[in-house]
């Protein structure tokens, strides 16, 4: 099977198994974790931040941010596309009681003016606008780079507001590796951010939230409401740091297998490609339902997901080669035409 349909699907290699093996490990919950509290280390610093806590998902991450920022109540301002939006089953609803002001953007970022005209004004009979959320890169809209000087101006004019910003960063080191700048410059001074190990970087379990000390602290707490607080978890941030020392250039790789892929795609009949930023490619088919086409792609193993009637996502990753690109390309080619 050629594995197209996420970067997630990435299974540990030998060489992180075996620092797994070798982990050092505690009792996480009493932070008696040494390789958890390196991989936090490691991560706040990073992204030139206080602290960071280790949580089990991208997803836990996010709501934790959003738990912590939040009263009951409140309205978070996010992207209409964001993973946050549409992709963590109404968690800030039920968990924090915060109800979603969406923007609908063409790219996955919104300007400075559609934010301040969705920031509800200072009124003791309108619900509180307390929170804003971004995507980098973003998923749905094909793993699309933030631009960093928008992002910059957004914190800006937020923080002018007394608002924060958590950023949904599950694949900025993808971002950081596209344009070449250190993942503490594209965090921007935003107030938390979480990324993923468990996507594109490799690791089969995992996400760092980071921030301040205060927030970190609170977000301990709230990880461990959920059922986050894990107990020998050095295993798991063995591969994390493994991933962080190992896994960050190559991403480069993914990338241009993307950009050689889409272009491969482009030239079929019937299939539009924007050319990809990162990692992920949408393709538009004109005819064929999207459904049809990962029928029959499947069935020649090849796994892809449709992501709408006429739309595909194919995402590259650590364990697809060039070769396995060109022989889904050909696949893709035979599927189309029969
Ligand atoms: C995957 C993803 C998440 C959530 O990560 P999980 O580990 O699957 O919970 C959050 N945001 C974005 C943009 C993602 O792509």
């Amino acid at each position: 099977m050629i594995d197209l349909r996420s970067d997630t699907v990435t299974r540990p290699t030998t060489a992180m198994r075996r620092a797994m093996a070798a982990a050092e490990v505690g009792d996480d919950v009493f932070g008696e974790d040494p390789t958890v509290n390196r991989l936090q280390e490691v991560a706040a610093e990073r992204f030139g931040y206080e602290a960071a806590l280790f949580v089990p998902s991208g997803v836990m991450g996010n709501q934790i941010a959003i738990r912590v920022h939040t009263r009951p109540g409140d309205e978070i301002v996010l992207e209409a596309e964001s993973h946050i939006f549409n992709y963590e089953m109404a968690t800030m609803a039920s968990f924090s009681g915060v109800l979603a002001r969406p923007i609908s953007t063409e790219r996955g970022c919104f300007s400075v003016e559609q934010l301040q005209q969705t920031i509800r004004p200072k009124l003791y009979y309108l619900s509180r606008t307390a929170l804003v959320c971004l995507e980098n890169t973003h998923n749905m809209k094909g793993g699309t780079l933030f631009p960093l000087s928008l992002m910059s101006s957004l914190v800006e004019y937020a923080h002018a507001q007394g608002l924060p910003i958590h950023l949904d960063g599950a694949r900025i080191f993808n971002a950081s590796v596209a344009t070449a700048r250190p993942v503490n410059e594209l965090a921007c001074g935003v107030d938390s951010l979480m990324f993923c190990l468990s996507k594109g970087l490799g690791a089969p379990v995992g996400s760092l939230l980071v921030g301040s000390q205060a927030f970190i602290t609170e977000a301990r707490r709230v990880r461990k409401q959920l059922g986050g607080g894990m107990r020998q978890a050095g295993i798991l941030a063995a591969a994390g740091l493994y991933a962080l020392n190992h896994h960050v250039e190559r991403l480069a790789e993914d990338h241009e297998n993307a950009r050689w892929l889409a272009q491969r795609l482009a030239e079929l009949p019937g299939v539009q490609v924007t050319p990809p930023e990162t990692n992920i490619i949408i393709a538009r088919l004109a005819t064929m339902e999207a459904a049809e086409l990962t029928r029959r792609l499947q069935a020649r193993g090849v796994l892809l997901s449709p992501i709408g009637r006429k739309q595909l996502r194919l995402v590259t990753h650590l364990d697809v080669a060039r070769a396995d690109l060109e022989a889904a390309a050909q696949t893709i080619r035979e599927a189309l035409r029969m």
